[in-house]
């Protein structure tokens, strides 16, 4: 063993997912904890930094020499300073310099960005995107993360901190709120907090006949009891993921009309009900391109799970200390 390492990590709505990669893209070791983000951001900064402290102990008991470290972060980012600018499902970090504490920790430097772009290079360098020149990526989480990898590059745009973010796309004008202050994005349809307002909304209707209601009686449902009532054949819960695929679908369709590409990869925890979603969303696609036939569109699903982001952001890591080496 040894030789260098980076980590990698992922700071998500609800978990921070953490990893040491080696040069290769294989996973070392990989860690996930609960965000628990209502504690605050000190709390949260706290938890970053002993989770990267204890991979850094990782990296020295394996023989490792870390090089450096990515975070992965969801929301708008200021990589220059290492700090987050606007964070729709984790407003407590807006503001906060989210690099620093954690450099400060670990002694190497801290590279930061978004974690769906982080998605995007981690499943274009060691996962499904690997060898597919242009493709739109989605992570299905507590939100709706997007990239456009393009080129085999990811797309940056104009520098301006986002990119990519087909979850702000608006699908519905006039829809349900969403946290990024707009009304019917694909978040609002295509995300862990998008099923847990439907089913509320469902249980407020009065259809007590459907196993959502069931859901409130103990605690706030999540995606994965929502999953289950719908895989046991709960009509209510059922329509809630053929609303997800038909709102994932029209995205999917206008993105490939507008760019001129044809491949999409899906990751995020909610994407593992990919067999409730995947036929409204295919249905979808395919009513809503003139410009492609349906059958040369490709969907597919992530193939690094929950470690992509965390890859990716260790991939932004190496690639930074490498440049660093050479400058
Ligand atoms: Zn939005």
């Amino acid at each position: 063993m040894g030789g260098d390492a980076c980590i990698g990590v992922d700071l998500g709505g609800s978990y921070l997912k953490a990893a040491l990669v080696d040069p290769s893209g294989k996973v070392l070791e990989f860690r996930k904890t609960a965000l628990q983000i209502r504690r605050g951001a000190p709390f949260a900064i706290q938890t970053l930094v002993a989770e990267c402290r204890t991979l850094s102990e990782s990296a020295a008991r394996l023989g490792f020499r870390l090089r450096a470290a990515g975070l992965g972060i969801a929301g708008k980012i200021d990589s220059a300073s290492g700090s987050v600018i606007f964070s729709p499902n984790l407003p407590q970090l807006d503001g906060h310099a989210v690099a620093a504490p954690v450099e400060a920790a670990l002694g190497v430097p801290v590279v930061t960005g978004n974690d769906a772009d982080a998605f995007g290079i981690g499943e274009g360098w060691a996962g499904a995107g690997k060898g597919i020149e242009n493709w739109v990526g989605a992570t299905l989480g507590t939100g709706t993360g997007g990239c456009l990898m393009l080129g085999g590059r990811l797309w940056r745009g104009d520098g301006l901190g986002f990119s990519g973010e087909i979850g702000h796309m608006i699908v519905q004008p006039g829809g349900s709120s969403c946290a990024c202050g707009m009304r019917g994005c694909l978040e609002t349809f295509a995300s862990e907090s998008a099923l847990v307002r439907g089913a509320r909304e469902i249980v407020a209707e009065g259809k007590t006949q459907t196993a959502l209601a069931g859901l409130f009686e103990a605690k706030t449902p999540n995606a994965r009891s929502i999953f289950e009532c719908a895989s046991k054949g709960d009509p209510a819960a059922r329509g809630l993921f053929d609303r997800m695929g038909w709102a994932l679908g029209l995205a999917l369709a206008n993105l490939f009309t507008a760019l001129g590409i044809r491949h999409a990869i899906l990751g995020g925890g909610v994407s593992g009900a990919w067999d409730l979603f995947i036929g409204p969303l295919r249905e979808t696609l395919s009513e809503n391109m003139s410009m492609l036939p349906a059958a040369q569109a490709v969907v597919l699903k992530s193939a690094l799970g929950e470690s992509a982001a965390p890859v990716g952001a260790a991939r932004m890591a190496f690639l930074w200390a490498g440049e660093a080496v050479r400058r």
